[in-house]
């Protein structure tokens, strides 16, 4: 017999496929499971809170940087209310936060996710229930596999690397940012594969990297690297196809030059379908593992911040914003504290 959770969890599962299917999209689904969350009372934050401030350089208004001052973010931090396993529930790899068999009795049987099939494997989304953006998922393999990649993007079987999922993902999710943060590289849950997928704010729709990638275009089998900005970036454009091969032969070569300090590296992908045409954009900023957290920061530097939007949840921070302290020069900053350079000197 079906426990209560699973039951409501196949419920919930068979009307999410049925508006993904019948014309909702990914999209439409993670709109009713957003809702279904919301109800429940497990998205704590209704961004109502949520202020956005765009800082321009004072002789170029093409550059910028964003800053979030989200006080609910502090939160987050407080645990969430996790449940202590009740008399009967197992506890799953020590407990971690991203496998379904804990988060049933972590959440109180309040979290429930949708379920997603991307090639051979399967994914769960679930809300985040302190959201950066209007519409905030971590999508999860359902199997416990960790985040490291050891920057190999072509398995030795021919399977299908993590990359070419969250490309995939990103094909079906237009109006999203989707990241993958490596471990050292703001990863909150470094023992369990997982994205995040963001939709882009109605108001300001455009980020920071994208403006100041914006004139690049991709020219086959290299990269584009980004010089105008903070952090070093490499950019890809095309179809998802492209991308994901274009990215796998260039990421041999970087892993090539890289040998000798490999071990201290880790990185970022960020990934959005931005159109015309199906079109990818597909971000990696490599990064030292030993700076995560930049220095004299509060948080940890992930795909938001790297996107151009710096979360601030301190109310000291947000007097600092209003009185113009906090200015682009203070985010650009802040970002060029974890710079890792694309290539040994
Ligand atoms: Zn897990």
């Amino acid at each position: 017999m079906l426990s209560e959770y699973d039951t409501a969890w196949h419920e919930l599962n068979a009307r999410l496929r049925t508006i993904e299917v019948g014309g909702g999209g990914l999209h439409g689904a993670l709109t009713a499971l957003k809702r279904h969350q919301q109800r429940t009372g497990f998205i704590k934050d209704a961004l109502d809170d949520v202020e956005r401030y765009t800082l321009y350089h004072p002789q170029d208004s093409s550059r910028f940087f964003r800053a979030q001052y989200n006080p609910k973010r502090a939160l987050r931090f407080n645990g969430n209310g996790i449940a202590p396993a009740p008399v009967g529930f197992m506890v799953h790899n020590e407990g971690c936060f991203l496998c379904r068999d804990n988060i049933r009795w972590q959440q109180r049987g309040v979290q429930m996710g949708y379920e997603v099939r991307v090639g051979e494997t399967g994914y769960y989304a679930w809300m985040n229930p302190f959201p950066l953006l209007p519409t905030h998922i971590v999508v999860a393999t359902q199997a416990h596999a960790s985040q490291e990649w050891g920057f190999e993007l072509e398995a030795p079987d021919g399977a299908a690397s993590f990359l070419v999922d969250l490309v995939a993902l990103a094909a079906q999710m237009p109006g999203y940012v989707g990241f993958y943060n490596g471990v050292g590289a703001g990863a909150s849950i470094p023992g369990h594969l997982h994205f995040h997928f963001c939709q882009r704010p109605q108001d300001d729709p455009e980020f920071p990297l994208e403006r100041a990638g914006g004139a690049f275009e991709e020219p086959g089998e290299g990269a584009g690297i980004l010089t105008r900005y903070p952090v070093a970036v490499a950019i890809w454009r095309g179809s998802p196809k492209q991308v994901v091969a274009a990215v796998s032969a260039w990421m041999a070569r970087w892993r090539h030059r890289n040998r000798m300090r490999l071990d201290n590296l880790t990185g970022n992908f960020i990934v959005s379908m931005d159109g015309p045409g199906d079109r990818i954009s597909l971000y990696f900023i490599p990064r030292d593992r030993g700076n995560a957290i930049g220095r004299g920061m509060q948080g940890l530097v992930g795909g938001l911040e790297l996107l151009g939007e710096v979360v601030f949840s301190d109310p000291k921070d947000q007097e600092l914003l209003e009185n113009g302290a906090i200015d682009y020069f203070a985010l650009e900053g802040y970002l060029a504290r974890v710079h890792t350079p694309m290539f040994p000197s």
